[in-house]
Formats: C-alpha cells, structure tokens, sequence
C-alpha cells in the first residue's frame, strides 16, 4: 500500500532550511504576513456564520470515498490530468526513468514524440525504460494512504456542474504530529526528487527531522494540506480555490490544529495567492528550477475562519489591498 512513499530513495540534501539571515525576515514576514491578512477582517468574521458549501463540493473520508467508486475513479482521471501523462500540459510530467526516478523526469511532450518514435528510453541516461508519470493504481494507493494517517483525514472534491461525475478539483490533507509531518514531507520528497542511483532514505529522514524540530510550532498537531488542484477549465478565480479547501481547514481546527503547512512549486498559481493569506515559505526540496516550497501559516483558526465566511466580493477585494500592502512593504 505505501509502495508510493517507498519506490524511491532520497538523494543527500534534496532539503534545504531557509538560510539563518534569512530566518530572522522569515519570523517577520510571518508576523507581518499574520497581522494583516486577519486585522481587517477577523474582528468582523468572528461574527459571521461559515457561507454555505457550494452543490458542487463533497467532502468524504477513506470510507466514504472508496464506497463511492464512480466519484473515487473521477477523482483519479482528474488527478492524473491536472498532473500526469493523462494531462493538461501545465506542469509537464510525462514520464519517469525506471534507474533514475522522477530526478530523470521527461515532459509530456517529448514523452509523446519518443513514444510515437518507439523508442521510450530515458533521454538523460539512455539507459532506463520510461514509465508514464501517475499511472491509476499508483494514485489510489496514494490517496489510500494520505486518508488513513494522521487524524481527521478529509478529502474535498468539486464535480463538473454540467457532468456530475466528472471530477474537476481537489484537495485533501489531515492533521499530523511532528513525527507524521516528517513522514509526509519525506514522501513528496521521495517521490519528487529521489534518484535511485545515489540513494539515501535515512539521510533525506534526518534532513527532515532536523527541519521539523528547528520549528517549536511544530510541537503540537499541524494541519497538513497534502494536495491541492484545480483543473484550467473550472478555473473561476480564488474563491474556487477557497471553496475547495474550507473542509480541510476546518478539519485541521477540529482536530486541535493551531497552524497549517504545504507543499507548493513557486511557479504554481496557489503560491503568490496563499502569500497574501498569510502562508510563508519556509524551506524547499529540490536543488534546482523545478524545486518546491514548503508553506507555513501560524494561525490555521483565523485562515479557517477567514476563508469559510468571506464572501467572493470581499475576497477579491483582500486580494487587492493585500497585494499593493505586499508590493509597499518590500520598497525599504
Ligand atoms: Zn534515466
């Protein structure tokens, strides 16, 4: 079941903690980040009932979901076009290299022309045999997993007005110890950046073990947000976002969660929008371009409140002050 989180190793310091100079701006940006994402608003939210959920958002657990076969295999098409060889182009993973792992990752594209040239061979080594990125099993396994750890485990999908049982956004995620959260850190990290060639799962472990106790926030039970997507189609700015990840959030404030974390690439639309609410980056995994960010938010009561009784209108308006407060703060 947890073949996904095992398949590939780690190679060493695929990790990296945001640098000391820049933890001190980090701890103010996070406090700056924190006040004026909620002073404005959390006085009056504090007041308002949560917006109903919109028809097109279900909310299930593993029991719920994996009795709903119609809805779980929508939810596996929509995952594997959102990100895989199924896919909408947006972030490219085609294929992967069976000695290199995702370290030797071939583009949609170029996965499709060696395919229709019969030589899918990995480019980068000519020796490994590619396999397509996300193959269905591979992600059941996976949402198996994410909702059968840690506590409260939700999972929100959005259906296609129009079709209901086409699956067209996602998000799921629960609330981890610190132990747990190292856990899940380490298979994205796995599953992202390992390379079969220099393997090193205790070292990666330990990068990450280290990077989980350097954050005393840490200590208490974290909302973990594990995956997040919303294909190009339904689309119709943030709110739709919003409106896929107020269960998770409100999962996490029910399990005791004070704060939230998640992983990100710094190219993705979610990145700039969840700045503004208040999340910070604060390490990546990955050496290089395609790296990812790991985000942090230290008040997932607030976020959760916030988001839950916003109104579209209102939301767009925050993003707007918030963006220029944003712009204004980095000119010295
Ligand atoms: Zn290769």
């Amino acid at each position: 079941m947890t073949s996904f989180v095992e398949k590939k190793a780690a190679s060493p310091s695929v990790v990296s903690p945001i640098s000391e100079p820049l933890k001190a701006r980090f701890q103010s940006q996070l406090i700056v980040a924190a006040e004026f994402a909620f002073a404005a608003y959390h006085r009056d939210l504090k007041r308002r009932e949560p917006l109903p959920p919109s028809p097109q958002i279900q909310t299930l657990d593993w029991t719920s979901l994996s009795q709903n076969q119609p809805l779980f295999q929508g939810l596996v098409d929509c995952y594997r076009q959102g990100y895989g060889a199924a896919g909408e182009h947006e972030w490219g993973e085609g294929a992967y290299c069976s000695q290199s792992g995702w370290s030797h990752l071939v583009d949609l594209d170029r996965y499709h022309q060696l395919l229709s040239a019969g030589k899918p061979v990995c480019p980068h080594c000519q020796q490994g045999t590619l396999s397509p990125c996300y193959p269905p099993e591979h992600v059941k396994d996976k949402v198996k997993y994410c909702l059968n750890h840690g506590s409260r485990p939700t999972c929100v999908v959005k259906t296609d007005p129009s079709l209901p049982g086409r699956v067209v956004g996602f998000c799921w995620g629960s609330t981890c110890t610190r132990q747990q959260l190292t856990q899940r850190l380490g298979a994205v990290a796995s599953e992202s950046f390992a390379n079969a060639t220099s393997s090193n799962p205790d070292q990666l472990s330990s990068q990450l073990q280290s990077l989980s106790q350097s954050f005393p926030a840490f200590r208490r039970p974290t909302l973990y947000i594990d995956e997040i997507l919303l294909l190009k189609s339904a689309r119709s700015g943030p709110s739709a976002i919003m409106d896929l990840t107020k269960p998770v959030l409100q999962s996490g404030v029910d399990a005791g969660a004070q704060t939230a974390v998640f992983w990100t690439s710094p190219d993705s639309n979610i990145y700039p929008l969840t700045k503004l609410i208040g999340f910070t980056p604060f390490a990546r995994i990955g050496q290089h371009d395609d790296h990812l960010v790991l985000m942090y938010h230290p008040n997932l009561p607030a976020l959760s409140k916030f988001v839950s009784t916003i109104t579209p209108k209102e939301m767009r308006q925050f993003l707007v002050k918030s963006s220029r407060r944003s712009h204004s703060l980095k000119k010295p």
